[in-house]
């Protein structure tokens, strides 16, 4: 049957990457819905390829694409902002399959709206889940939603569990034989800089990543291992494991992505080329496969692969979340704001790259912990982990 698919960031990196698998499958897919919070003339050239029948942008983008729209002769599609739109076409009735592919807390709420809808949804979107943790999984479970892991890590992990962890009723690793998580990392393009060198690095080089090509935010994330903090928590929350379960291993090539190690002395792991269009379509078709333009291993090419511990002194970003996690509460939320904030300001020239697991920590010590009980709850931490951080921002300025 026909599935019909909105994507929340049509055109990030995650967004674009989807289209491409779903225009492979014109008899499996069809495009409902697209949002975008810029790049509006490379939205209008999606509207032309995929014909969705909303789309959703900012308010005041609203008249700017409508012109366009109706210029390419594309009269019929609706255009929703950004304010109810996102969670308009995540819940909408006619949806099967959302991809929650909007990057940080602003993915949050309609990534929500997904799941309460009891939707399929490619949750590529961790930050969401890292604010939410335990509530997301509630609602999903509630609303019979399946939660599929996009992030290559969490979808190698999903492949090499047992095919029922993630539908059992209670989801006891010891149950299942399990033993460890090993979460690979690249280690992003600094992974050998010292901490002078560290000191000195600027965004557009923080945004090369050897392996893969992302959006800015996720690559700065990845150059200072918060993005495998991140990571860390989402692992915990998605497949119901401590943080001591999850043991982050370095691994340069980007080939595995990810391993669990079982009890008699087994040891999982999925492999492939470094392409995000896997795990969108594993996500995608579970437990049925799709076809992807990705090109198989070849393990003659890649037959030299390392591994290493990841050092938290140069890189304690990796030591917060994990304490985030530890600590649980609201403490992943401000985790997450303080560096949404202190990664902007980086990418803005206002900090330099080591300031920003110095800001987080300054915020995670001044910001205090409470019960992440509701959404509201884990907003309002949100909101004011932001204000702290942004202060302090501004006093180191002067
Ligand atoms: P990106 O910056 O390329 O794209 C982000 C998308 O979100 C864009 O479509 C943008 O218009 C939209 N957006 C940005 N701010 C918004 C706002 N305030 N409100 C509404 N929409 C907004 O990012 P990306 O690399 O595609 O990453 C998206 C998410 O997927 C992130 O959470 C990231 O951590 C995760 N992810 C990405 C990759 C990857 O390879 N790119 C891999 C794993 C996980
Ligand atoms: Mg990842």
């Amino acid at each position: 049957m026909l599935q019909s698919v909105s994507i929340l960031g049509a055109t990030g990196s995650i967004g674009l990457s989807t289209l491409k698998v779903l225009e492979q499958h014109p008899e499996q897919y069809t495009v409902f819905a697209l949002s975008a919070h810029s790049r509006i003339h490379e939205l209008v050239q999606l509207c032309v390829r995929f014909h969705p029948q909303v789309v959703v942008v900012p308010e005041q983008h609203v008249d700017q694409l409508h012109q366009l729209l109706q210029h390419n002769q594309l009269t019929e599609i609706e255009i929703l902002t950004e304010q109810d739109g996102l969670v308009a076409i995540a819940e909408h009735p006619q949806v099967d399959v959302v991809m929650a592919a909007i990057v940080g807390a602003a993915g949050l709420l309609s990534t929500l709206a997904a799941v309460r809808a009891g939707k399929r949804v490619l949750l590529a979107n961790k930050e969401a889940l890292v604010m939410s943790g335990e509530l997301m999984l509630q609602a999903a479970r509630d609303n019979h939603a399946l939660l599929m892991p996009v992030d290559s890590e969490h979808n190698a992990i999903f492949q090499c569990l047992p095919h029922h962890y993630q539908q059992a009723a209670v989801r006891q690793p010891e149950h299942f034989g399990i033993a460890k998580i090993l979460l690979t990392a690249s280690g992003g393009p600094f992974l050998n800089h010292s901490l002078a060198q560290l000191e000195q690095v600027t965004p557009d080089q923080a945004c090369k990543h050897p392996n893969w090509s992302m959006g800015r935010k996720i690559s700065v994330d990845s150059a200072s291992l918060m993005n495998k903090g991140l990571e860390l928590i989402e692992a915990c929350h998605l497949f119901s494991i401590p943080e001591h379960f999850v043991t982050v291993v370095i691994h340069p090539q980007s080939i595995i992505h990810s391993l669990v190690q079982y009890i008699d002395g087994s040891t999982l792991a999925q492999l492939g080329n470094p392409d995000m269009c896997t795990p969108i379509a594993h996500a995608l078709a579970w437990p049925e496969r799709i076809a992807t333009q990705v090109d198989a291993l070849d393990l003659f090419v890649h037959h030299h692969l390392d591994f290493c511990e990841p050092d938290l002194q140069r890189f304690p970003a990796l030591r917060l979340a994990r304490e985030a996690m530890k600590a649980g509460g609201t403490s992943t939320t401000i985790l997450n704001a303080a560096n949404e904030v202190a990664v902007d300001a980086f990418l803005n020239k206002k900090i330099s790259f080591l300031k920003i697991p110095q800001i987080v920590e300054h915020t995670l010590n001044h910001v205090q912990n409470s019960p992440a009980e509701s959404i509201a709850a884990i907003l309002h931490s949100d909101q004011y982990a932001r204000q702290v951080t942004s202060h302090y921002i501004q006093q180191l300025e002067h």
